[in-house]
Parts: structure tokens; sequence; C-alpha cells
């Protein structure tokens, strides 16, 4: 019976473990492991102020599971993406920038500029953007 139970929780450990990096601070901070302002967390999302703000607002919006890149995302995940935007959207609100507008961005890979590989969505706003895309 003990053996049986030790096994459960051994393969849900390592099935959790699988879907994270070791290495990944944005797993770390989803964890509990690294120190972030979280400001909205729920069972698939988990938002938290930018270490380097570029706005007056910044925040990122994260997939609980790990995902490295778009690149990365499978068909069961168009929902999540979906549910990360919408996060966006709520957020904007409670922090008062949605009337005024927001920038949303996903970085992809090294052209994209993407620095952290744990899939995640930018809201940045409070202030008028400076710089055009590209
Ligand atoms: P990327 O360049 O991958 O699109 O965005 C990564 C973002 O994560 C950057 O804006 C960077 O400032 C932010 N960042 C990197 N490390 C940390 C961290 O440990 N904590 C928080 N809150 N943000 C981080
Ligand atoms: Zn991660």
């Amino acid at each position: 019976m003990f053996k049986a139970l030790a096994f459960h929780w051994f393969a849900k450990f390592s099935a959790l473990k699988a879907t994270m990096t070791d290495s990944c601070i944005f797993c770390k901070v989803i964890n509990n492991e690294a120190k972030a302002t979280v400001v909205y967390r729920d069972e698939e999302v988990t938002a938290f102020r930018d270490l380097h703000p570029v706005g007056p607002v910044h925040i990122l919006i994260v997939p609980n599971k790990h995902i490295q890149s778009v690149n990365e995302m499978e068909e069961g995940d168009k929902s999540l993406v979906g549910h990360m935007v919408f996060t966006a959207k709520k957020i904007a609100a409670q922090e008062h920038i949605a009337e005024g507008g927001y920038r949303l961005i996903m970085n992809t890979g090294p052209n994209g500029g993407q620095t952290v590989f744990h899939m995640h969505l930018h809201l940045i706003g409070g202030d008028r953007m400076k710089h055009p895309m590209g």
C-alpha cells in the first residue's frame, strides 16, 4: 500500500518536473521559488510585474505550464493563449490603462528579441509608446 502510494506521488512529481525547466526563472516565480510582484493568478496563468519595466505599467502574463515560445505551442494550447489575452484585458482595466491604450507583445526567438524562454505576453501601458514596432 505504502509502496503504491509512494510510486503514485513519485510519478506525479516526475510529471510535474517534466513540464518545467529547473533553470527557468518564470517557472520559479510560478512555483513561489523566486520573488516577483504577482498581480493575478489562476489555474492557467500567473501575471507579475516586469523586473525592468519599460513603461509605467509593465506586466508579464505567463502560462503556468512551461512552453518555451510560440514556436512550441501545440493545437491544444490555443485556448490558453486566448486566456492570456483576456487576462491582459482584465489587468489593463485593474491598472487603469485600458482607456488610454496599451501594447501586447509576445517576443519569439532571438530575432523577436525573446530573452526568457518561457512563453509570455507583455502588457505595457500608462504612457504613449515612443517607438513604432520594428
Ligand atoms: P522577453 O525579452 O523574453 O520578451 O521578456 C523577458 C522579460 O522578463 C524582460 O522584460 C525582463 O525584464 C523580464 N525579466 C527577466 N527576468 C525577470 C525576473 O526574474 N523577474 C521578473 N519579474 N521579470 C524578469
Ligand atoms: Zn518555465
